[in-house]
């Protein structure tokens, strides 16, 4: 067990005090802190802290592979961390995107690569053959669009903007409120001539204006959000394409799993997020970044739905020590995708001790409070901000908490 110190990435969307005031650091930063990344991603590795410095964490991966990541994660994953673990802090909404399955990513990073599209280039879109679902648990509210509203409500709301210019879209949905209709909408909608997008998108913020102002009702925070996003991409086709997506609000401690094909956007809010190790996105608006239409219309899933929020209740069983409540402290997010499983470790007077079981590599976060952590014959202070790395090789980590209340999460391989 060490400790493991996250690379910080700056994105402009990022918060200038969110992250830095969870790690104890001075704010407002320098400059906007959008991720704080706890993995092994080529692209920005964490680093090990050591007697004698630090070392990234793919270095020590790649000098004794078996001992740190196991020999059955080996054989599943080959010599990587499947899982990609981070803080995220969006100050300003992100671009709305999608992810390719695992198929689609396989197919498509070969076929870059064979027309040879360079890795660096702005117009390449696949970074490595794998999928990316991932999972967002809130730290603070944390507000997002995700995944292709059930089509009927679509239809209602966007009657309720009262808008002459909309009738023949709210038509194509009507005639057709199921995903080939959702498909069609979008793809006219992402794909509409300058001209015409000119004269619909001023004519539906004028309708979204005149709901905000006379309406304290049911599609309020979906209105208000589409006027914000055309605000930050004034003329953004993505600004339609938002009213067609669920608004969803988690508090702190819900989550939402984002399976391929989920076209999302994350709006606001600190959140712990983990992934499947890839860097794989397309986006569809919302961005000075590339847009490539036809790819993403090629991975979008088209059901319209209501997104299902993960509210973990705290899971009986294995994982508990000490004489609390049995199971107390531990709630698991379940999500189907192999590559990872996240655990969120609640310590209050009745859950004072937890464990963290062995069998495979482990990345802990301390977000609230401070506990010690004692690994064999390892000990050490995990105050809020700070992370650690478990080898597979290593065995059970003991948490106790030092501070009334404290909150870990516990990344470990899904499976
Ligand atoms: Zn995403």
């Amino acid at each position: 067990m060490r400790e493991l110190e996250g690379a910080l990435r700056s994105y402009a969307w990022g918060s200038r005090t969110a992250i830095a005031e969870l790690r104890g650091l001075a704010t407002p930063s320098n400059h906007p802190e959008a991720e704080l990344w706890l993995g092994a991603h080529p692209g920005d590795p964490a680093r090990v802290i050591t007697e004698s410095g630090s070392e990234s964490l793919l270095e020590v991966l790649h000098r004794e592979p078996e001992r740190e990541l196991g020999r059955e994660n080996l054989d599943a994953f080959g010599e990587r961390l499947p899982f990609l673990l981070k803080l995220l802090a969006a100050e300003e909404p992100l671009s709305l995107q999608a992810h390719p399955s695992a198929v689609q990513a396989d197919e498509g990073f070969r076929r870059e690569n064979a027309l040879g599209v360079p890795m660096e280039s702005p117009i390449r879109n696949y970074k490595d053959g794998s999928h990316k679902p991932e999972l967002v648990v809130a730290l603070s509210r944390f507000e997002a669009l995700a995944g292709f509203r059930e089509p009927t409500r679509t239809v209602k709301l966007l009657r309720a903007l009262a808008v002459d210019e909309l009738e023949p879209y709210i038509g194509l949905l009507e005639g057709q409120p199921d995903s080939d209709g959702l498909r069609a909408l979008f793809t006219t909608w992402i794909t509409l001539p300058s001209t015409v997008l000119g004269t619909l998108l001023p004519a539906v913020l004028a309708g979204c204006i005149t709901y905000v102002a006379h309406h304290d009702a049911e599609f309020v925070t979906e209105i208000r959000t589409a006027l914000e996003l055309s605000e930050a991409y004034p003329g953004d086709a993505g600004v339609l394409a938002a009213l067609l997506l669920n608004r969803v609000t988690l508090e702190p401690g819900q989550g939402l799993f984002l399976a391929a094909g989920n076209l999302h956007a994350y709006l606001h809010g600190l959140a712990v997020e983990i992934m499947a190790n890839s860097d794989n996105v397309l986006r569809g608006g919302l961005t000075p970044k590339h847009v490539d239409v036809p790819e993403l219309l090629r991975v979008l899933d088209f059901v319209g739905a209501d997104i299902e929020v993960l509210d973990p209740a705290p899971s009986s069983g294995s994982g508990q020590s000490g004489s609390g409540q049995s199971g107390s402290g531990r709630y698991e997010y379940v999500t189907p995708a192999p590559e990872f499983r996240l655990t969120r470790l609640e310590f209050d007077s009745n859950a004072t001790d937890l464990v963290v079981e062995a069998g495979g590599p482990r990345i802990l976060i301390c977000t609230d409070g401070a506990v010690t952590a004692t690994c064999g014959a390892d000990t050490l202070d995990l105050d809020r901000g700070r992370a650690a790395w478990i080898a597979a090789d290593e065995p059970v980590v003991h948490l106790t908490t030092r501070t009334p209340t404290a909150q870990v999460f516990s990344a470990v391989v899904g499976r």
